[in-house]
């Protein structure tokens, strides 16, 4: 998946889809979708039916004993083996869609999938995070991770902003004591006291 530098969640993933799933988005409207394999491109039920998508993903699916588990590879070589003119297809179908193709932030789906779960009383996605801090909000991330490095010398510290399903995370790498930890984390409650939105995890690692 390529990155985009989206407004509100920064750096983040996008994903391609095609036209009809991308409209809808547009308007709020959140809907299943359906992956074409290897490509990862996401379309609507109308275009799997058009392109006769599980056909697809039925040789695309292989077993992994491994992890006793059923995947959908992304490999050609695994779907040439069984259909050789499946990768064929495949690239047809993507060409197809990327004519008219849209594209989206992750998280701003994610955002479009909440807001259309509540407005229709539908069970939400997932737990939301939308209090947490996200790029829009005015915080200088490097900052930040300065000001709790500063406090103790044998710490590294990296901060990550929020999404709609996960929080605003602060990672602190270093082996320190327990009443460091405290005084650590004393330091990153005195920074966000100024801050409204509170939601955040702090995780600690020995190395
Ligand atoms: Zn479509
Ligand atoms: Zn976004």
């Amino acid at each position: 998946m390529p990155i985009t530098d989206c407004k509100i969640h920064g750096e983040s993933w996008i994903v391609e889809m095609c036209e009809h799933l991308h409209k809808d988005l547009e308007k709020g409207i959140y809907q299943t979708y359906f992956e074409l394999p290897v490509m990862i491109t996401r379309m609507c039920l109308k275009c799997a039916e058009k392109y006769d998508l599980q056909q697809i993903i039925d040789a695309a699916t292989y077993y992994s004993e491994k992890d006793n588990t059923w995947n959908i590879t992304r490999n050609y070589g695994i779907i040439k083996k069984k259909y050789p003119d499946m990768p064929k297809r495949i690239d047809f179908i993507y060409r197809d869609i990327m004519k008219n193709r849209g594209w989206k932030c992750t998280s701003c789906i994610e955002q479009i999938q909440l807001n259309y779960a509540r407005k229709n009383n539908l069970e939400l996605p997932f737990k939301p995070y939308e209090n947490t801090l996200m790029n829009e909000n005015d915080i200088d991330e490097y900052e930040l991770a300065e000001h709790i490095e500063n406090s103790n010398d044998k710490i590294d510290c990296y901060v990550e902003f929020g999404t709609p399903s996960t929080p605003f995370k602060i990672s602190i790498h270093g082996k320190v004591s327990t009443e460091e930890k405290q005084m650590i984390m004393k330091t990153i409650d005195t920074y966000f006291e100024k801050i409204s939105r509170k939601q955040r995890v702090v995780n600690f690692s020995d190395h």
